[in-house]
């Protein structure tokens, strides 16, 4: 039986005012509007499903964000038990409350990222819980969803795609997505926080991208390029969303329209940047 909240068929809006400013036929994926508030919500699904499946007691993550909001409400809607291992105090208030709210464990371990991801690695070892970070191949599967949505709606492919890139795991999704649904891919335009380490767009806040090799694999493949975008470009990209097109998301979903704006796409082409959160986890980046 399929543990579902009724994830993926996110609105993909046409964007008219953000595409006149850049000369493009530009569409955003809304991601936000998943159950838990992000894309997250698709890959834990098909993961937590198939953890179920598998007889296992419970899943575990590292995560100082939506991986753990999203993998405690699927185990509390699936009957298991969710265990959140996290740097101490590195996570930010909103997304915590939603993993406090569905009564999922939190594990704090001092250290950084790592230090939390090896820990989560032990105690799955230890209880026999499944681990549902992006390494687990379940959410890639349930990820690539979004391709085959935009494909279908679009009629399609767009001549570029862009997404922000932390782990690389979404672009990963995507590619095999795309691949699938269309024998082709979208020219790939991947982008990454110049400040990797300590971007105020905390979700690709993330120092060594795990699946960095994928990422250089589809964006080879398909005649794009990794864009690295500046504190400053992000947050233009981030406030435009919000003042011109009404779409409130995370500050790290800003950045493909922050590629955008550096010119990844030519004049007249159809171009499809990915929401990947809702702007509701992380509010007190917006000024008073
Ligand atoms: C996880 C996440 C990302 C980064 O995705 P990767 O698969 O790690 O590249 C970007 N934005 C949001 C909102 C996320 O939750």
């Amino acid at each position: 039986m399929s543990v579902t909240l009724g994830e993926g068929r996110t609105p993909l809006l046409r964007a008219p005012r953000l595409s006149e400013r850049f000369g493009v036929e530009l569409w955003l994926k809304f991601e936000g509007a998943n159950p838990t508030g992000s894309f997250k919500d698709r890959g834990m699904a098909v993961a937590v499903t198939r953890a179920v499946e598998r007889g296992a007691p419970g899943v575990v993550c590292a995560s100082t964000g939506n991986t753990a909001a999203s993998a405690s409400a699927y185990a509390a809607r699936a009957g298991i038990e969710a265990a959140i291992v996290v740097p101490e105090g590195a996570v930010a208030g909103p997304k915590l409350a939603q993993v406090r709210a569905v009564g999922a464990r939190i594990v704090g371990v001092p250290g950084t990222f790592s230090d939390a991801y090896a820990a989560s690695l032990e105690l799955a070892e230890r209880e026999g819980y499944v681990s549902v970070n992006s390494t687990n191949d379940d959410r890639i599967e349930g990820q690539k969803s979004a391709a085959h949505e935009i494909v279908e709606e679009l009629g399609g492919l767009p001549d570029a795609f862009l997404l922000p890139y932390g782990g690389g795991g979404n672009t990963k999704a995507y590619a095999r997505g795309f691949q699938e649904a269309a024998g082709a891919l979208p020219r790939f335009h991947p982008t990454q926080a110049e400040r990797r380490a300590d971007t105020f767009a905390s979700a690709i806040r993330i120092v060594e991208p795990i699946h960095a090799a994928e990422v250089e694999d589809a964006v080879a493949r398909s005649g794009g390029a990794v864009v690295t975008v500046t504190e400053d470009e992000l947050r233009d990209a981030w406030q435009a969303i919000g003042r011109e097109e009404g779409l409130f998301c995370e500050p790290a979903s800003a950045a493909g329209v922050a590629a955008l704006a550096r010119g990844a796409a030519s004049t007249g082409e159809r171009v499809v940047c990915v929401l990947t959160g809702h702007g509701l986890k992380d509010p007190e980046r917006v000024a008073a």
